[in-house]
């Protein structure tokens, strides 16, 4: 297996492109696509100051590594969720990244600030484990990116993740989450500006690219996600994907440039007419947001003690 490039042995195979790549131009592929993400769908410029969510993962990790080679300033943001050995690990890979590189990690630990941590929420609500966590995560990222001025809060979900996504709302046809899956989410009431910029690269890409890049990251998954429909749309993407190389990639990027705009407007008038929580005063459809009804029923909900 021969890079295209340059003819050298290849450590990747990409059937969707139709090429092998070497570690090197592996790395320059990748780049390519984080670049082409970026100004197709206009996310950021070189001097605006970014804060990305780091889960001591592959894709967070990749993408930190990957826009700080781009040139681009970016601050981590870890959230400790308190789930166990998987926390401990993620969180040190996490620490490690910035530490041997020099960067900036910020840490909001759930438990520390808001008293809780996601296997409480789970037990105590009847939320499932992955909601708790989605919430407060979106939570966080989003008072920390605002409160520290960030131009934008940048996530480091890949094609597969947003694929995935896109699966599930079409088998439900949520139409409102279908015209807010777009990789850039303008700044309103109270939240930040939102960018994907992994949305061309797969699992598969930013794990090797991790590989070439000698970046270290938590390998373990989340104890919490069994049951997670998510992983089961992935499963069903990636037996298409091997019939037909590139249909994951088509079916998401053809939604971005001929279906979302169909969706868009009723997602704009929804987010036009929304409130704002009088707890924490970001944007929420009822006068007090998801998040701070969590916090304020497990503050009401005794922990049992052992
Ligand atoms: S799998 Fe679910 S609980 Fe675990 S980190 Fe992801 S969202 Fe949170
Ligand atoms: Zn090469
Ligand atoms: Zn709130």
């Amino acid at each position: 297996m021969k890079c295209r490039v340059c003819r050298g042995p290849a450590v990747i195979d990409l059937p969707r492109h139709n090429a092998n790549f070497c570690g090197e131009h592996l790395v320059e592929f990748c780049h390519r696509q984080v670049e082409k993400a970026i100004a197709h769908h206009d996310m950021f410029e070189p001097g605006d100051r970014l804060l990305l969510a780091v889960s001591g993962g592959k894709d967070s990790l990749a993408l930190w590594a990957m826009l700080r080679e781009l040139g681009y300033d970016v601050d981590g943001l870890y959230v400790g969720l308190g789930i166990g050995d998987y926390s401990d690990t993620s969180g040190r890979h996490a620490r490690e990244f910035a530490q041997q590189r020099g960067l900036v990690l910020r840490e909001v630990d759930l438990r520390d600030s808001y008293g809780y941590d996601i296997a409480t929420a789970a037990e105590q609500t009847s939320r499932k484990p992955c909601s708790a966590c989605g919430l407060s995560k979106r939570h966080v990222f989003d008072s920390e990116a605002v409160a520290g001025g960030y131009d934008a809060l940048v996530t480091g979900h890949n094609l597969d993740d947003e694929a995935a996504v896109l699966f599930g709302n079409m088998m439900r046809w949520n139409v409102d989450y279908l015209g807010r899956q777009s990789p850039v989410l303008e700044a309103h009431g109270g939240r930040p500006r939102k960018v994907k910029p992994l949305v061309r690269l797969s699992e598969r890409e930013t794990a090797a690219y991790c590989l070439v890049a000698g970046i270290d990251y938590v390998v373990q998954e989340c104890p919490m996600a069994e049951g997670n429909r998510h992983l089961s749309y992935k499963a069903t993407l990636n037996d298409l994907e091997v019939e037909s190389p590139g249909i994951k990639a088509n079916f998401y990027l053809s939604f971005l440039a001929r279906g979302l705009p169909l969706f868009e407007p009723a997602a704009h008038t929804e987010r036009a007419a929304l409130a704002r929580c009088s707890t924490c005063g970001a944007a929420s459809p009822s006068s007090t947001c998801a998040f701070c009804r969590l916090v304020e029923r497990l503050q009401q909900t005794p922990e049992e003690t052992p």
